[in-house]
């Protein structure tokens, strides 16, 4: 794609942070793409019931739909952290674990509520991302991205959202809520998907 026009496409998100993210991760990975948001659409972007089985099934739906309505290339991604001791949960359902969808302060309370009584060699966890990109021709790619580590059970760090204070990456001494931005992308599920993603882009188009 080098000495091309950037790749227009829509990141299905209303959330501007991620959109920012997003753009960032592809643009260090060297990806000729001009990312917008939802916001940024003459159109809205229709809700999406994410109530498909995997992470790539929920990227997908959001991807589809996007570039349905949008008619351009969308991307979307799903994510969420994955816990040894409970089987992989809360998986899918990371958002919405306590109940209300993006809750991060209930859902950091009743997980480690549930970790009380795994012994601390027993709190390996990690974070999974599916990113997809779904053209309005029907094509579509997608790329996964995974961050092994363990599970603190005292929040520690301000920075990231969601379970970032209590996931320490493996190999790391701190939380990726303690880790600047650029430096939580060079590890996470979300930099590596979205990497991925990035150089399948300019295979295919
Ligand atoms: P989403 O699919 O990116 O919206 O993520 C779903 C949920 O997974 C979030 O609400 C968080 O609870 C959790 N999650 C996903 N990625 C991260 C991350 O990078 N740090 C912390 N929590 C995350």
């Amino acid at each position: 794609m080098i000495g091309m026009a950037p790749l227009r496409a829509v990141l299905a998100t209303r959330n501007p942070n991620k959109v920012q993210e997003v753009g960032r991760i592809m643009a260090d990975a060297g990806a000729q793409v001009a990312l917008i948001g939802a916001g940024d659409l003459a159109c809205e972007l229709p809700e999406v019931v994410e109530n498909g089985a995997s992470f790539a099934e929920n990227a997908l739906l959001k991807a589809r739909s996007a570039a349905h309505t949008a008619g351009m290339i969308a991307l979307a991604d799903d994510s969420g952290l994955c816990v040894d001791a409970l089987a992989g949960m809360p998986g899918i359902f990371s958002a919405r674990w306590a109940g209300g969808h993006g809750d991060d302060e209930r859902n950091l309370t009743l997980l480690l509520d549930q970790l009380r009584d795994v012994p601390d060699d027993r709190l390996g966890a990690h974070f999974t991302c599916v990113a997809a990109a779904a053209f309005p021709d029907g094509r579509e790619l997608i790329a996964h991205g995974r961050v092994d580590g363990s599970l603190v059970r005292t929040r520690r760090g301000s920075g990231g959202f969601g379970y970032d204070p209590m996931f320490l990456p493996c190999g790391f001494s701190c939380t990726t809520a303690e880790m600047e931005p650029a430096e939580k992308d060079l590890v996470s599920h979300r930099g590596a998907a979205f990497r991925q993603l990035a150089r399948l882009l300019s295979l295919v188009v």
